[in-house]
């Protein structure tokens, strides 16, 4: 397989990937750690790297003409490394017109709100990507007000993670991390409290998909993609939605590189049916309008 009918018509390549990592030890070994071991056992991957323009290559073959790279700081609750956010800007400075990126910081740490500021105002960054499982937080705590309320005022988008982690999975206790703060309905809270915040809830939130799908509905500033799960594994319901009532706020992410592009797409030509339109909105449409581009 090489590109989907929908993208194979466009001139360049023109899907755009809402949630990649970095296909490098920044990411894989030394901010993922033994956590990040399980969840490649999950996925069935290891944990080898490679680099960035074999990685936009690959993209570019799959009709793939822009990705979200995120960024990742959990280390008070992990005791990792970040991927630092400077490391993201000098990614995307790189690929000015392929990544857009996005930054992390961690609320636990008592600058976080300096360092959000910082990740807009010196690094140029387009958004911010929370896994408050990775981070242990909960979204919804008042102590993290201050915090959206920056990221409001900065004007820019965030990324929370949704439902449970392949992080940690099947080590005891699951090393240490809890699922319940992927519950969505802790960004319910969030979305209601801060409404000029523009959220977008990175994966089919399972179990919790049906709380989810209600948040995007009831919520104007409340979106969902449809990364980290092949889309043969996603819940009935939630493809009806993306097709339906929810056209405009889903969106296409693989959760690269434990989801690569071909494996994801060919999963969807496979398993879905939806219209061109649909299509279209999905893989990249929507992603404009939410990221502004
Ligand atoms: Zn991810």
């Amino acid at each position: 397989m090489s590109k989907i009918p929908v993208l194979a018509d466009e001139d360049e390549p023109r899907a755009i990937d809402t949630h990649a990592h970095q296909p490098t030890s920044e990411f894989l070994h030394d901010a993922g750690g033994e956590m990040m071991q399980d969840a490649a056992e999950r996925f069935g991957t290891d944990l080898h790297t490679w680099d960035y323009d074999e990685m936009v290559e690959e993209y570019h073959e799959h009709g793939i003409g822009k990705a979200v790279l995120l960024g990742w700081d959990a280390e008070t609750n992990t005791g990792n490394p970040p991927v630092p956010n400077e490391y993201v800007a000098e990614v995307r400075d790189d690929y000015p017109d392929f990544f857009v990126g996005f930054g992390s910081v961690d609320p636990l740490k008592d600058d976080c709100v300096e360092e959000a500021r910082r990740c807009v105002e010196d690094l140029g960054l387009s958004g911010f990507k929370f896994q408050q499982i990775a981070q242990g937080f909960d979204p919804s705590d008042e102590a993290h007000a201050e915090l959206f309320s920056t990221i409001e005022d900065l004007g820019v988008p965030v990324v929370f993670h949704g439902g449970n982690s392949t992080l940690g999975a099947c080590s005891p206790g699951g090393r240490g991390l809890k699922i319940k703060y992927g519950n969505p309905m802790l960004i319910d809270d969030v979305a209601a409290e801060h409404p000029d915040l523009q959220i977008l809830i990175a994966h089919p939130a399972f179990p919790w998909e049906r709380e989810q799908l209600a948040i995007c509905q009831q919520k104007g500033n409340v979106y969902m993609d449809l990364s980290g799960w092949l889309p043969k594994y996603i819940d009935e319901q939630v493809l009806h939605y993306a097709a339906t009532v929810l056209k405009d706020k889903v969106m296409f992410g693989t959760d690269y590189p434990m989801i690569r592009p071909e494996t994801w797409l060919s999963s969807f030509e496979e398993h879905t049916n939806f219209s061109e339109e649909i299509q279209r909105k999905l893989l990249w449409e929507n992603a404009e309008a939410f990221l502004g581009l």
